[in-house]
């Protein structure tokens, strides 16, 4: 059972302010779980997170994140803007791009931000566009083939396939690259690696850390140069189900410092900073959209009109992804009505859930839509004239704060040529 972090009190008095359909946050759950996260690497004197900017680029988010000491990671201009304008600077702004237009690595390297490079060709590419190679460069891994974790009963635990991304350097690429950079001038190098999305597993990290500690040593001793951090990046996912377990942050924050202790303080490296790029993990569970059921029907199956589309929220539309959904107020109703939900977009797969059990639904209804604080909002687009709603942050003490408004005809209108 999933339990919303408002109520149907508390969301309908904010309704009465701020129309539906909105995204909420919820400001100290993004806290806590920030200081577990910190907790679970304080082990590592240089460890920061660099919140991935893409899963919620909401100024209001980025700010309580900085409080709680995190960096950016960006991956285009305007990310990189936003972190600025945010109050992120140096070494706090991380910029992992691929398919990089020249005048992202032109503000990037205005910014001090670190520059994490997807390809041998990069290094060229960025020496001819800022005019020098920077004295701290990462470099992106890419080990091709499978990545696959520990056999369960249901299945492979992880399973991505890093063989089919086009991110990052093969080994080979790596090992030249480091040689090349530091012939250029760079000094303290970092290695980053991203092998699978949303793992609802405690093994991801320190399968990955022990990928690329092995590695930074190998990098270390072949190349001489001298490896300052290792970006374990994202991919620690949530359970967006009720019934799926939850990643465990403090033992996966201690099983990677084993691996540290197994393989880099031997090698001498126990000066490497861990660095992390979580969005998902950081933000997903600490946001919501909150929907009105406005129609119903009965065709061939039962419908549930809201008053959000895919244009809010792309994942069911795009990945098929469930996000579970409390009817509010409705919490300890029998979930004995089978309903599609959908959105007004004319697209079939304008679905928030396809025959889901709920309690019965009555027209006026509010849903809580659960998950979506990281690749909710940000995910959206403008199909169908469909405009982006208003993102709220909810206080412990029950104060909202608008930290986006919501779009008018007028936004939508201010690109056009008539
Ligand atoms: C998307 C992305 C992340 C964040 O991924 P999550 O799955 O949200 O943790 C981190 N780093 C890079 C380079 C990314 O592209």
């Amino acid at each position: 059972m999933k339990t919303p972090f408002a109520t149907k009190q508390q969301l309908e008095a904010i309704a009465a302010s701020y129309p539906t359909p909105f995204h909420i946050y919820d400001a100290e759950g993004i806290r806590q779980n920030a200081r577990r996260l910190k907790k679970a690497f304080s082990w590592n004197p240089g460890f920061r997170e660099y919140f991935a900017v893409k899963a919620t680029p909401t100024p209001g988010i980025l700010k309580l994140l900085h409080q709680e000491g995190c960096g950016t990671d960006c991956s285009s201009l305007t990310e990189l803007m936003m972190s600025d304008r945010c109050g992120f600077h140096g070494e706090e702004i991380m910029f992992s791009s691929n398919e990089t237009p020249p005048e992202e690595y032109v503000l990037a390297e205005k910014l001090g931000a670190t520059i994490n490079l997807d390809d041998f060709t990069h290094i060229d590419f960025l020496k001819d566009t800022i005019g020098y190679i920077p004295e701290t460069i990462s470099c992106r891994f890419n080990p091709g083939g499978l990545f696959q974790l520990s056999d369960t009963k249901e299945g492979f635990q992880v399973m991505d396939n890093p063989g089919d991304a086009k991110y990052g350097f093969t080994r080979e690429q790596l090992f030249e690259g480091f040689k090349k950079l530091k012939a250029m001038g760079a000094k303290n190098f970092g290695i980053h690696s991203f092998l699978a999305s949303n793992t609802i597993s405690n093994d991801y990290y320190p399968a990955l850390a022990g990928i690329l500690f092995q590695l930074a040593v190998e990098l270390q001793q072949e190349t001489g140069c001298h490896i300052g951090f290792i970006n374990l990046s994202g991919g620690i996912g949530v359970p967006y189900r009720p019934d799926q377990p939850e990643n465990d942050i403090a033992l996966i924050g201690e099983a990677v410092r084993q691996q540290y202790e197994k393989i880099l303080v031997p090698a001498g490296m126990g000066d490497v900073a861990i660095y992390t790029e979580l969005g998902r993990f950081m933000l997903a569970p600490y946001g919501a959209l909150v929907t009105r059921a406005t129609h119903e029907k009965h065709i061939y199956k039962e419908y549930i009109g809201v008053d959000a589309c895919a244009a809010n929220l792309m994942r069911p539309a795009m990945y098929g992804a469930y996000h579970h959904i409390t009817v509010l107020g409705k919490e300890h109703a029998p979930c004995d009505h089978k309903y599609d939900v959908v959105g007004g977009l004319c697209e079939n797969n304008d679905k928030f859930a396809v025959d889901r059990m709920l309690p019965k639904i009555d027209k006026g209804d509010l849903l809580f839509i659960h998950d979506t604080g990281a690749h909710g909002f940000s995910m959206g687009y403008q199909y169908n004239g469909r405009l982006r709603s208003a993102e709220l942050l909810l206080e412990k003490d029950g104060s909202v704060e608008l930290i986006r408004r919501a779009e008018t005809p007028d936004d939508y209108f201010a690109t056009l040529v008539w």
